[in-house]
């Protein structure tokens, strides 16, 4: 198994109260090139699952291993894109891409690695500004780039395209797919949208609310590039599991509230 997480808990300490439970018991089997999403309630762990396996945090119980070795700190076999663009302002775009590869290629090596990126998200034009320059979309381009400079066999993206508007996010997501068609990365994507986990996984994992558990391991069996009249169907499916889950945690809330 290329990412294995095994029985992974996780419970994050309360000043005076219970420590509070986000991740329960996950255990996940990706294979080597797989395009995994995870969907589910906010607040349900996918974001300290993925900085799990970025090996940013340590799980309560439980392991991650990577190509059969546990994952304990980050490294270059594995890059993360946050939802937020995190790049460094007082860097231009250029710079900023470069930054990972300046202690592992040489300086002719970088410059053809890093125009290479650039030009994958289309921003060959604009090395030289800095971040406060572009969009927010255009930032979020400029963060893809410097992960896939990175080169790391996986790619963790956590609600990369959250915060854009629908037709940069579309553009992105043919973007992420084409690349992943051509680099054959490992790609374990958060999202809250159900129709882009239809469009571009090859599973779709779905959580509980929290504590967050895998209460569905969905494949997505259609060809590629996806139609919309084939995607319709599945999406109704999801919806349906995610609907009964989000249901069922109300119901409880209300019974709870109830009972007070
Ligand atoms: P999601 O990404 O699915 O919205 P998160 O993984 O961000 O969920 O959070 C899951 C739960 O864990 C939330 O209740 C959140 O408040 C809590 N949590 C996340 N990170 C921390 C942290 N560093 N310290 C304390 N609680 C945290
Ligand atoms: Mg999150």
């Amino acid at each position: 198994m290329y990412l294995s997480v095994n029985n992974v808990g996780k419970s994050f300490p309360r000043h005076g109260e219970e420590p509070l439970k986000a991740l329960e018991t996950i255990n996940l089997p990706i294979n080597q090139g797989e395009f995994i999403s995870l969907l589910g309630p906010s607040g349900c762990g996918k974001s300290t699952l993925l900085s799990i396996m970025a090996g940013l945090t340590e799980p309560s119980s439980g392991s991650v291993s990577l190509e059969n070795e546990r994952i304990t700190e980050p490294g270059p076999d594995k890059s993360m894109v946050f939802q937020e663009p995190a790049l460094f302002p007082w860097m231009s775009v250029k710079e900023n891409v470069t930054f990972p590869l300046r202690k592992k290629l040489r300086k002719k090596e970088q410059e053809s690695a890093v125009a290479h990126f650039l030009q994958m998200v289309h921003l060959s034009q604009f090395a030289e500004n800095y971040p406060h320059e572009l969009s927010g979309g255009m930032q979020q381009r400029v963060a893809i780039a410097r992960a896939l400079a990175m080169d790391s066999g996986l790619l963790l993206m956590d609600e990369p395209f959250g915060a854009l508007d629908e037709q940069t996010r579309q553009v992105l997501q043919d973007e992420v797919e084409k690349i992943w068609q051509e680099t054959k990365k490992t790609i374990v994507f958060v999202t809250h949208s159900i129709r882009e986990a239809i469009k571009l996984s090859d599973r779709i994992i779905i959580m509980s609310a929290r504590p967050g558990t895998i209460i569905s391991d969905f494949k997505v069996d259609l060809e590629r590039p996806r139609q919309q009249k084939d995607m319709a169907l599945l999406e109704e499916d999801v919806m349906a599991i995610l609907k009964k889950e989000i249901e069922s945690v109300m119901k409880e809330e209300l019974q709870h509230a109830g009972s007070h």
